[in-house]
Protein backbone atom coordinates (compact mmCIF):
# COMPACT_ATOMS: atom_id res chain seq x y z
CA UNK A 1 0.00 0.00 0.00
CA UNK A 2 1.39 3.08 -1.42
CA UNK A 3 -0.45 5.94 0.33
CA UNK A 4 -0.45 9.65 0.68
CA UNK A 5 -1.91 11.85 4.44
CA UNK A 6 -3.08 14.40 3.29
CA UNK A 7 -5.29 17.22 4.96
CA UNK A 8 -4.36 21.09 6.90
CA UNK A 9 -1.89 20.74 10.11
CA UNK A 10 -3.95 19.30 12.91
CA UNK A 11 -5.80 17.01 11.18
CA UNK A 12 -4.33 13.77 12.92
CA UNK A 13 -2.17 12.84 9.75
CA UNK A 14 0.62 12.17 12.20
CA UNK A 15 -1.58 10.27 14.75
CA UNK A 16 -3.67 8.25 12.06
CA UNK A 17 -0.11 7.35 10.15
CA UNK A 18 1.49 6.12 12.92
CA UNK A 19 -1.09 3.44 14.19
CA UNK A 20 -1.77 2.69 10.31
CA UNK A 21 1.89 1.80 10.05
CA UNK A 22 1.94 -0.56 12.81
CA UNK A 23 -1.53 -2.03 12.01
CA UNK A 24 -0.23 -2.54 8.29
CA UNK A 25 3.62 -2.93 8.89
CA UNK A 26 4.70 -0.24 6.43
CA UNK A 27 6.66 2.68 7.60
CA UNK A 28 5.56 5.54 8.04
CA UNK A 29 7.45 8.68 6.57
CA UNK A 30 6.56 12.08 7.87
CA UNK A 31 8.82 15.32 6.36
CA UNK A 32 8.26 17.23 9.00
CA UNK A 33 9.65 14.40 11.53
CA UNK A 34 12.51 14.29 9.58
CA UNK A 35 13.48 18.02 9.52
CA UNK A 36 12.57 18.09 13.14
CA UNK A 37 14.95 15.16 13.75
CA UNK A 38 17.55 17.63 11.34
CA UNK A 39 17.29 20.15 13.16
CA UNK A 40 17.55 19.02 16.82
CA UNK A 41 20.93 16.83 15.50
CA UNK A 42 22.58 19.89 13.66
CA UNK A 43 22.79 18.44 10.78
CA UNK A 44 23.87 20.86 7.93
CA UNK A 45 19.71 20.74 6.94
CA UNK A 46 18.81 21.35 9.85
CA UNK A 47 20.66 24.66 10.17
CA UNK A 48 19.58 25.92 6.00
CA UNK A 49 15.79 25.02 7.48
CA UNK A 50 15.08 25.67 10.81
CA UNK A 51 14.21 29.31 10.82
CA UNK A 52 11.48 28.29 7.98
CA UNK A 53 10.01 25.56 9.63
CA UNK A 54 9.94 27.63 13.07
CA UNK A 55 8.04 30.31 11.28
CA UNK A 56 5.11 27.61 9.73
CA UNK A 57 6.47 28.34 6.29
CA UNK A 58 7.53 25.48 3.83
CA UNK A 59 10.88 24.10 2.87
CA UNK A 60 11.60 24.56 -0.82
CA UNK A 61 10.62 21.82 -2.83
CA UNK A 62 13.55 20.36 -4.12
CA UNK A 63 15.15 19.83 -0.87
CA UNK A 64 11.63 18.19 0.31
CA UNK A 65 11.13 15.91 -2.44
CA UNK A 66 14.89 14.93 -2.25
CA UNK A 67 14.80 14.18 0.95
CA UNK A 68 11.68 11.70 0.13
CA UNK A 69 13.22 10.40 -2.79
CA UNK A 70 16.14 9.10 -1.28
CA UNK A 71 13.90 8.01 1.97
CA UNK A 72 11.70 5.92 -0.71
CA UNK A 73 14.21 4.25 -1.88
CA UNK A 74 15.34 2.10 1.50
CA UNK A 75 14.31 -1.36 1.39
CA UNK A 76 11.79 -0.82 3.85
CA UNK A 77 9.71 1.29 1.98
CA UNK A 78 9.43 -1.18 -1.11
CA UNK A 79 6.38 -3.12 -0.25
CA UNK A 80 4.24 0.11 0.62
CA UNK A 81 4.43 3.69 2.82
CA UNK A 82 2.55 6.26 4.39
CA UNK A 83 3.84 9.31 3.08
CA UNK A 84 2.59 12.39 6.07
CA UNK A 85 2.83 15.66 5.06
CA UNK A 86 4.55 15.25 1.39
CA UNK A 87 3.44 16.59 -0.59
CA UNK A 88 2.92 19.82 -0.12
CA UNK A 89 2.47 21.50 -3.40
CA UNK A 90 1.45 20.51 -6.84
CA UNK A 91 4.79 21.38 -7.86
CA UNK A 92 6.20 18.36 -5.15
CA UNK A 93 3.03 16.55 -6.33
CA UNK A 94 4.74 16.16 -9.90
CA UNK A 95 8.07 15.68 -8.52
CA UNK A 96 6.75 12.77 -6.29
CA UNK A 97 4.91 11.50 -9.66
CA UNK A 98 8.23 10.71 -11.27
CA UNK A 99 9.56 8.10 -8.45
CA UNK A 100 6.61 6.66 -7.83
CA UNK A 101 3.30 5.37 -8.41
CA UNK A 102 1.14 5.56 -5.68
CA UNK A 103 -2.14 3.57 -4.81
CA UNK A 104 -4.10 6.15 -3.12
CA UNK A 105 -4.29 9.65 -1.11
CA UNK A 106 -6.36 9.95 2.07
CA UNK A 107 -7.93 13.31 2.56
CA UNK A 108 -8.31 14.04 6.14
CA UNK A 109 -11.11 16.48 6.18
CA UNK A 110 -11.69 19.01 9.22
CA UNK A 111 -12.93 22.53 10.19
CA UNK A 112 -10.79 25.31 11.04
CA UNK A 113 -11.72 25.54 14.38
CA UNK A 114 -10.74 21.96 15.25
CA UNK A 115 -7.63 23.06 13.66
CA UNK A 116 -6.70 25.53 16.09
CA UNK A 117 -8.13 24.20 19.14
CA UNK A 118 -6.01 20.11 18.43
CA UNK A 119 -2.65 22.65 17.41
CA UNK A 120 -2.43 24.67 20.53
CA UNK A 121 -3.35 22.07 22.85
CA UNK A 122 -0.46 19.92 21.14
CA UNK A 123 2.51 18.47 23.13
CA UNK A 124 5.70 16.39 21.73
CA UNK A 125 8.33 14.63 22.63
CA UNK A 126 11.60 15.68 21.49
CA UNK A 127 13.26 12.52 21.43
CA UNK A 128 11.00 10.03 20.02
CA UNK A 129 8.41 12.28 18.41
CA UNK A 130 5.46 10.59 19.79
CA UNK A 131 2.59 13.20 19.87
CA UNK A 132 0.09 13.76 22.70
CA UNK A 133 -2.61 16.67 23.36
CA UNK A 134 -3.80 18.03 26.94
CA UNK A 135 -7.42 17.50 26.26
CA UNK A 136 -7.65 14.64 23.41
CA UNK A 137 -4.15 12.41 23.94
CA UNK A 138 -3.03 13.15 27.54
CA UNK A 139 0.41 11.08 28.63
CA UNK A 140 0.38 8.89 31.56
CA UNK A 141 1.87 11.26 33.54
CA UNK A 142 1.54 15.45 32.83
CA UNK A 143 4.39 16.60 30.71
CA UNK A 144 6.15 13.02 29.88
CA UNK A 145 6.35 10.80 27.35
CA UNK A 146 4.96 7.67 27.67
CA UNK A 147 7.04 5.98 24.70
CA UNK A 148 10.71 7.07 26.08
CA UNK A 149 9.93 9.05 29.67
CA UNK A 150 11.12 12.57 27.67
CA UNK A 151 10.17 15.78 29.20
CA UNK A 152 7.17 17.04 26.70
CA UNK A 153 7.49 20.33 24.62
CA UNK A 154 5.67 22.57 22.24
CA UNK A 155 6.67 23.01 18.80
CA UNK A 156 7.89 26.28 18.27
CA UNK A 157 5.29 26.25 14.90
CA UNK A 158 2.25 25.30 17.42
CA UNK A 159 2.70 28.67 18.95
CA UNK A 160 -0.26 31.09 17.97
CA UNK A 161 1.34 33.09 15.23
CA UNK A 162 2.91 29.87 13.43
CA UNK A 163 -0.27 28.04 13.53
CA UNK A 164 -2.09 31.02 11.29
CA UNK A 165 0.63 31.16 9.49
CA UNK A 166 0.55 27.26 8.80
CA UNK A 167 -3.56 27.22 8.18
CA UNK A 168 -2.63 29.96 5.20
CA UNK A 169 0.44 28.06 4.08
CA UNK A 170 -2.07 25.15 3.94
CA UNK A 171 -4.90 27.12 2.16
CA UNK A 172 -2.93 28.20 -0.54
CA UNK A 173 -0.39 25.58 -1.47
CA UNK A 174 -1.90 22.17 -0.46
CA UNK A 175 -5.52 22.78 -0.86
CA UNK A 176 -4.86 22.42 -4.52
CA UNK A 177 -3.54 19.10 -4.32
CA UNK A 178 -7.46 17.91 -3.14
CA UNK A 179 -8.32 19.16 -6.48
CA UNK A 180 -4.95 17.48 -8.53
CA UNK A 181 -5.50 13.94 -6.32
CA UNK A 182 -9.40 14.12 -7.43
CA UNK A 183 -8.55 14.38 -11.47
CA UNK A 184 -6.00 11.65 -10.81
CA UNK A 185 -8.53 9.22 -9.65
CA UNK A 186 -6.71 8.41 -6.45
CA UNK A 187 -8.29 10.37 -3.40
CA UNK A 188 -10.57 9.13 -0.50
CA UNK A 189 -11.95 11.57 1.72
CA UNK A 190 -12.16 10.48 5.63
CA UNK A 191 -14.02 12.54 8.15
CA UNK A 192 -11.14 13.44 10.50
CA UNK A 193 -13.35 14.70 13.09
CA UNK A 194 -14.02 12.04 15.49
CA UNK A 195 -11.58 9.84 17.72
CA UNK A 196 -8.21 8.59 16.64
CA UNK A 197 -9.43 5.18 16.90
CA UNK A 198 -12.46 5.75 15.10
CA UNK A 199 -10.89 7.34 12.27
CA UNK A 200 -8.62 3.73 12.30
CA UNK A 201 -11.29 1.55 12.55
CA UNK A 202 -13.00 3.53 9.59
CA UNK A 203 -9.19 3.37 7.67
CA UNK A 204 -9.87 -0.46 7.95
CA UNK A 205 -13.02 -0.88 6.40
CA UNK A 206 -11.47 0.65 3.55
CA UNK A 207 -8.16 -1.04 3.04
CA UNK A 208 -8.92 -4.48 4.40
CA UNK A 209 -5.49 -5.99 5.67
CA UNK A 210 -5.45 -8.63 2.32
CA UNK A 211 -5.28 -5.73 0.21
P1 LIG B 1 4.49 18.82 9.90
O1 LIG B 1 5.13 18.08 11.04
O2 LIG B 1 4.06 17.94 8.79
O3 LIG B 1 3.40 19.75 10.35
O4 LIG B 1 5.63 19.75 9.27
C1 LIG B 1 6.27 20.75 10.03
C2 LIG B 1 6.95 21.75 9.12
O5 LIG B 1 7.94 21.08 8.33
C3 LIG B 1 6.05 22.44 8.12
O6 LIG B 1 5.36 23.54 8.67
C4 LIG B 1 7.07 22.87 7.07
O7 LIG B 1 7.84 23.97 7.53
C5 LIG B 1 8.01 21.67 7.04
N1 LIG B 1 7.54 20.67 6.06
C6 LIG B 1 7.05 19.41 6.32
N2 LIG B 1 6.72 18.77 5.20
C7 LIG B 1 6.99 19.64 4.19
C8 LIG B 1 6.83 19.59 2.79
N3 LIG B 1 6.31 18.52 2.17
N4 LIG B 1 7.23 20.68 2.06
C9 LIG B 1 7.76 21.75 2.64
N5 LIG B 1 7.90 21.89 3.97
C10 LIG B 1 7.53 20.84 4.75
Amino acid sequence: MKLVFLGPPGAGKGTLAAEVAKDYGIPHISTGVMFRTAISKHTSLGEKIKKIIDSGALVDDETTAALVKERLSAADARNGFILDGFPRTIVQAEMLKQFCTLDAVINLDISDEAVVERLSGRRICPSCGSNFHVSFMKPQTDGICDNCHSMLIIREDDKADAIIKRIETYRAQTFPLIEFYRNEHLLITVDAQPAPSAILENFKKLFPHNL
